[in-house]
């Protein structure tokens, strides 16, 4: 009865405080009888001599108690208290509260592979959203269209300790980029399609946003892998205003050599039109999981230039679809390597230093790289393609290459690039708002002036 009248939490927490209380009680008449002894056997001194005296037996008191009544806590759960209300975090079973529900749905064995229903006039329809809808305009200035930035990972926890703190600084560096940059940013943690899991996943998911989305005009994926490094660089938008999808690459490995490394679909920019939802129906079939995966893998590796023997993957089919169908797609892709829309890690984590003594953020390239992608890394998962301390302490470096020009608009900056710590590098003072960061990136409040006085 007193238990649906305060709920069993409260409940506990009142009955905690009364065995607390009791023990607390209980040592204190016995230090009165303790103190009464010494008193008694004609210990007198000074005032302060038995203040300090008082004064100490309490303190240790204090901490002679102090195990007892972490021990009384401790042993009712291993003895009494049900495992269900044990509040250990490092022993509870999160499976037990992770739990999946009902059966994935199944595909029709008779039916295609599909996005979804066959949509031909996304143009005309977005056209008309936008001129009833001024107030979401797809260009925020001229040449600044708005961009939607997506990244996710997999519904579960990561299958390694640490991968889920990975992903936890992965997803801080691109909101610290997005926030500098306007560009707005959707996490996907839901697998929206079964048959797509993996690195297909972001196919179905790119699709609905597009759609529910008309005021979006691009669309930026990001794997949960890859991080900002430059926080300065701004994407040439302009660039690209006859195109419709920029990824890393080169021409002649993609179309001539049709090497599967020609270009990365680890970050790529897609604009939202017809164009971009037919190209996601001609890149999908071969993500399906199983049979379909499987078999288009092995034509993949047969075709491509060093593939090695694995399923399908969204990035070898990309090139493969380009490759063998250029006519087709070829005029609106951008193979893009004036800086790195993807950078490869290997090849940019040791030279860091090297970058910082002689270059500074804002160029984008092999002098400050605007992303650096770990690529085969796998933080999240069992195993991946290279040694994990290599893979872990360079994603702490590239982290802290990134977050010290993030660091540095307040004034401080990493102790080095292996280090959480961080000191000053500038004083405070009272007219924090004439202060400019070192980097050149604007202080926030003046951008966000900047900003507002433009568009009005
Ligand atoms: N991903 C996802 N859901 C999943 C698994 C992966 O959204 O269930 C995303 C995640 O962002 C990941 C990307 O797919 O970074 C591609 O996988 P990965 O980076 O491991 O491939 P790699 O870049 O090493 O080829
Ligand atoms: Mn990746």
């Amino acid at each position: 009865m007193i238990e649906r009248i305060l709920g069993p939490t409260r409940l506990r927490r009142i009955q905690r405080a009364f065995r607390h209380s009791a023990v607390t009680v209980l040592c204190l008449f016995l230090t009165v009888v303790v103190l009464r002894g010494t008193v008694g056997a004609g210990k007198f001194g000074t005032p302060e001599q038995d203040f300090n005296e008082i004064r100490n037996h309490f303190s240790s008191r204090g901490r002679r108690v102090e195990p007892r009544r972490v021990l009384e806590e401790a042993q009712p759960e291993t003895t009494t208290k049900p495992a269900d209300q044990s509040n250990n975090y490092a022993t509870f079973d999160i499976s037990k509260i992770l739990v999946d529900e009902g059966e994935d749905e199944k595909p029709d064995p008779s039916r295609p592979y599909s996005l979804g229903p066959k949509i031909s006039d996304w143009d005309q329809q977005r056209a008309e959203w936008l001129k009833n809808n001024p107030d979401f305009p797809n260009f925020i200035r001229p040449n600044k269209p708005r961009v939607l930035l997506v990244t996710g990972s997999s519904p579960k926890p990561c299958e390694n300790p640490v991968g889920d703190h990975y992903l936890l600084k992965s997803i801080k560096n691109k909101i610290d980029y997005c926030r500098l940059h306007g560009i707005e940013i959707f996490y996907n943690f839901a697998l929206l399609d079964a048959e797509m899991a993996g690195f297909w996943a972001k196919l179905p998911l790119i699709r609905k946003l597009l759609l529910s989305h008309p005021e979006i005009e691009f669309l930026w994926w990001m794997d949960s892998d890859a991080m900002f490094t430059d926080m300065a660089f701004e994407v040439p938008w302009e660039r690209y205003k006859d195109h419709n999808f920029v990824m890393h690459g080169w021409n002649e490995m993609v179309y001539d050599q049709k090497n599967w490394i020609g270009l990365n679909t680890g970050s790529f920019l897609l604009r939202n039109c017809q164009w971009s939802l037919d190209i996601l129906d001609a890149w999908a079939p071969m993500g399906p999981k199983g049979k379909v995966r499987d078999e288009a893998g092995k034509i993949l590796t047969r075709e491509l230039k060093d593939r090695p023997v694995f399923e399908a993957d969204d990035q070898s089919a990309m090139v493969y679809l380009l490759a063998t169908q250029r006519d087709q797609w070829g005029e609106k892709v951008y193979l893009e390597n004036a800086y790195y829309l993807h950078g490869y890690w290997g090849i940019l984590v040791d030279r860091y230093e090297e970058m910082i003594e002689n270059h500074h953020p804002g160029l984008g390239d092999h002098r400050w790289p605007l992303v650096t992608h770990f690529v085969g890394c796998k933080p999240c998962g069992k195993f991946g393609d290279y040694p994990v301390e290599r893979c872990l302490k360079q994603m702490d470096r590239a982290f802290n290459f990134g977050d010290n020009q993030i660091l540095q608009i307040y004034g401080f900056t990493h102790k080095s690039l292996a280090s959480r710590r961080v000191k000053r590098v500038r004083n405070d003072t009272s007219n924090p708002l004439e202060v400019k960061d070192e980097l050149g990136l604007l202080h926030p409040a003046f951008k966000a002036v900047k900003v507002s006085s433009t568009t009005s």
